[in-house]
């Protein structure tokens, strides 16, 4: 690169490694002192001011970098201390959650139950009056745990109606790869610019995949007597989600608005559709509340250094994506519960 004699020169007096490669990797070309250094390398973590331009992101993260270590270097940092460890680590853990809720609902399991008893039994059987008709009169979850643990869940008879459960698949489909995406983004994208640019892009297009996975299920379910209408959504959600890929993932949570809107309308005095429209508001406002801390980089732009290695505004982003995955979750499983409780519609062309 044209730059690089200019820099290392600059720069080589407090530091060994600071020169932007086309390749990335550590070339030959650094002050004699660190040719060393160079050949047995070390996991030096870098100061702000020493990255090279293009990893200069966050200057209220002071320390604690990695800058161009080697890939084998950069892979077993996922176990050592840095400023991404935790980024890597909260969304690592929240995909062996999502991977356990797919596992536990593709396998005969009543976890799920055990799970989501805790989130309706505050609300008291009164208010499911529509869960009676599918038999399950005293535990408010019952029919879609036995719903998706049966074997023919595609298209399954259970306690309630027909109703498929791809759409609950599509979205935990989304989120493991919204989450596993950007785990490996935090721990490889230090490595050279290049993957710094790739890197960059697949976790943003993670965080996209989710956002349009995240509507199929709640669509699906509330229009599913409207087949024209969940096409319309689903479709159009489908298509503003891929153009948000290439611009601003924000716009695709508030496509959400209409078709949440309408069916509130449609299904006002049907209480589980409007206990799963606060969960979907709840994550609605972490997921606002997350994109509040991205943008204003609260709180180390409060104190610059003190949150470089735990409590910098990504790793509280990180947390509270997971968190607004996971009460869309709950809502995705009241919906598909109530659905289970309608009789089957005339129209059920998509079902
Ligand atoms: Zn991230």
């Amino acid at each position: 690169m044209k730059s690089m004699t200019n820099k290392g020169t600059k720069k080589s007096s407090k530091m060994g490694k600071t020169e932007i490669t086309e390749s990335g990797m550590l070339k030959d070309k650094k002050m004699n002192g660190y040719k060393e250094e160079e050949k047995k390398f070390k996991r030096r973590l870098m100061k702000f001011e020493e990255l090279p331009v293009y990893l200069q992101d966050n200057e209220f993260i002071r320390d604690y970098y990695r800058c161009e270590w080697p890939l084998k270097e950069v892979a077993l940092s996922v176990f050592s201390w840095h400023n991404e460890t935790l980024n890597i680590w909260t969304h690592l853990v929240g995909f062996v959650v999502f991977v356990t809720l797919t596992v536990t609902s593709l396998m005969k399991k009543t976890a799920m139950e055990t799970l989501l008893a805790g989130f309706s039994r505050p609300a008291g059987v009164g208010l499911w009056p529509t869960m009676k008709s599918n038999g399950s009169a005293d535990s408010f979850p019952d029919s879609y745990t036995s719903q998706i643990s049966d074997p023919s869940f595609l298209g399954a008879y259970g306690d309630g109606y027909e109703v498929a459960i791809w759409p609950w698949f599509v979205f935990l489909g989304g989120a493991m790869i919204c989450l596993v995406f950007s785990s490996v983004s935090h721990l490889f994208a230090c490595h050279s610019h290049k993957f710094t640019l790739f890197f960059w892009r697949l976790d943003y297009s993670g965080i996209s995949i989710m956002i349009i996975c995240s509507f199929f299920a709640p669509v699906y379910y509330t229009f599913y007597c409207q087949p024209h209408w969940c096409l319309l959504y689903l479709s159009s959600i489908t298509i503003v989600g891929i153009l948000v890929i290439i611009t601003l993932f924000a716009p695709a949570l508030t496509s959400g608005v209409i078709p949440a809107a309408h069916a509130v309308s449609l299904y006002f005095h049907h209480p589980q559709v409007l206990v799963a429209l606060v969960y979907e508001i709840a994550m609605g406002l972490l997921y606002a509340a997350g994109a509040v801390f991205y943008v204003t980089r609260f709180p180390e732009r409060w104190k610059p250094g003190t949150f470089d290695l735990v409590g910098q505004s990504h790793q509280i982003f990180h947390v509270l994506v997971v968190v607004a995955a996971l009460a869309h979750s709950i809502a995705t499983l009241v919906i598909m519960d109530w659905r289970r409780g309608l009789p089957p519609c005339n129209a059920g062309i998509l079902g």
